[in-house]
């Protein structure tokens, strides 16, 4: 016998925008399966993305925002400031950190009144166990870093002996491939995320942003090393480009207008997510490698001004005449704002991206095809760069400095000018190796459309995914909260 109802599944995207971007993705994905969907949120985060879900609902998706008040006068934060990439400084970012925490009583009330079936958190939620524990609710973490980095942490932390050294290149031993850091990872990262691999812990499994033909090996490594379950299902801003029809139809953005006045593959896009905010030596130098490359480009920008700057300071960082030198030439456009990425990438213009490697920047050039140059801003990008570079070969490194804890830690050291310069020439020079990097671009790309196709990988793992669920809500629905289910053993 059939048992089948749609399932009440409950997300919870962290507040930042690396976390809810592609956690947004995924609820939307889930929605347009069939399932009843609820994306818990507090009021300024769900303003980045309730226009789309209006739009979801009105093609007929089962999907809704439920908003909980955000604890900003507990905190001393200013109204409406809910998310990292409003914070200018480690203070305010470090009390949004706490505002996750503080949630919980807010959260297990609405799943008190209105109990789901299935509980989808972001990891950044590590109480979330005990509220799947309280209410007896079959919970999946969201982790939205890569499982390649989780196998580079759990692998340093296997291999101190490895860090002995003062001075890099240091190799990483015990895992799928020879790899090398060039800067010692901080000790506080470890006990930072030592925290989020403990929360996952007690779920029935993991939820990443990937496909598995890019990190199989890794997610191999990582389930016989935890005897977790891994669901790659992405990248999700392709599959939702390609499988959740939208109607919301946008202005085009003046850099795209711009990008279309240039040759296929000509310009550099620059950005470094929505949290670095990079040092005014380091944007000095940037400016300064970008001139002398003598390659086109378009730079994100997003400098918070100092208190001591006013109106139109803010450029004062720059080269003498930097902008105006390439506004004449139409060499180069600033962006100073919220940029749409994705449609960046996906431009035909653009032959490179410098990214700070975060992990959905990574996948959005990846599903692009776009060959990187990578220069890591903080955390996790250390590793990240090393999965481009090391592992696949479809970027370049312009050489990591320092290592940063954290988008609000600053930085003493900078990479120059001629380490920009010189990397990106080398991508976008257009020599031997150049073309070696761009058409692994291109190879890695056609996997990833593939994954999100029906019959793909990241398609069937969803597919997957809401089965195994459906029978495990169901069929078994007393096995449901145990940590030990394996959930491809319920019939
Ligand atoms: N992003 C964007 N416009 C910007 C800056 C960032 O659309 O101007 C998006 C980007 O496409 C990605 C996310 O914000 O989806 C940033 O996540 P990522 O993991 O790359 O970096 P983080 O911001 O977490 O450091």
């Amino acid at each position: 016998m059939t048992i089948s109802r749609p399932l009440k599944i409950y997300f919870l995207p962290f507040f930042a925008q690396g976390h809810l971007i592609p956690l947004v993705h995924l609820a939307r994905l889930v929605a347009s399966r069939g399932q009843h969907v609820t994306i818990l949120t507090s009021p300024s985060n769900a303003q980045l993305f309730d226009k789309i879900i209006d739009d979801d609902r009105a093609a007929g998706h089962n999907i809704r925002v439920l908003i909980f008040n955000f604890p900003s006068g507990h905190l001393g934060l200013p109204s409406g400031v809910e998310n990292i990439s409003a914070a200018s400084d480690s203070h305010t970012a470090s009390k949004i950190y706490m505002a996750a925490h503080l949630i919980k009583p807010a959260v297990d009330s609405i799943i008190s009144e209105s109990r789901p079936d299935v509980f989808i958190p972001d990891i950044m939620f590590t109480w979330s166990a005990n509220t799947a524990k309280e209410f007896n609710l079959p919970r999946i973490v969201f982790n939205p870093i890569s499982i390649f980095d989780v196998c580079m942490i759990e692998a340093i932390k296997a291999h101190p002996e490895a860090f002995e050294s003062n001075s890099g290149p240091y190799k990483i031993p015990g895992l799928p491939h020879p790899l090398t850091l060039p800067v010692k990872p901080s000790p506080g990262f470890a006990s930072l995320t030592e925290a989020l691999v403990e929360a996952e812990k007690e779920s029935l499994g993991v939820i990443v942003n990937s496909f598995r033909e890019l990190d199989a090996e890794y997610t191999e490594f990582y389930e016989n090393l935890t005897g977790r379950k891994v669901w790659p299902i992405g990248p999700t801003s392709l599959m939702v480009q390609k499988t959740v029809k939208s109607s919301v139809s946008e202005e085009e953005h003046e850099c795209l207008k711009w990008l279309s006045t240039k040759e296929n593959g000509s310009v550099v896009y620059i950005c470094f997510g929505s949290m670095c905010t990079l040092s005014d030596e380091q944007l000095y130098e940037l400016a300064s490698g970008l001139e002398s490359s003598g390659h086109q480009f378009l730079w994100v920008v997003h400098r918070k001004k100092t208190n001591d700057e006013g109106e139109g300071g803010e450029d004062k960082w720059l080269p003498c005449g930097f902008e105006e030198k390439m506004k004449k030439e139409d060499r180069g456009m600033l962006l100073k704002g919220w940029a749409p990425q994705p449609l960046i990438l996906n431009h035909a213009a653009v032959g490179g991206f410098v990214t700070h490697c975060g992990w959905n920047a990574t996948v959005e050039a990846i599903s692009a095809g776009v060959p990187m140059i990578t220069m890591p801003g903080f955390g996790d990008q250390y590793y990240n760069e090393k999965l481009i570079t090391e592992v696949h070969g479809f970027g370049v490194e312009t050489g990591a400095a320092e290592w940063s804890i954290s988008p609000f830690e600053p930085k003493t050291k900078v990479v120059s000018a001629e380490r920009i310069e010189k990397a990106v020439k080398k991508l976008m020079d257009c020599g031997d190796e150049a073309e070696r990097i761009k058409s692994k671009a291109k190879e890695v790309k056609e996997k990833a459309w593939k994954a999100v196709q029906e019959g793909g990988s990241s398609y069937n793992c969803l597919t997957e995914l809401i089965d195994q669920l459906q029978k495990l809500v169901l069929v078994a629905p007393a096995a449901a909260v145990s940590s030990h289910v394996d959930l491809e053993g319920i019939i």
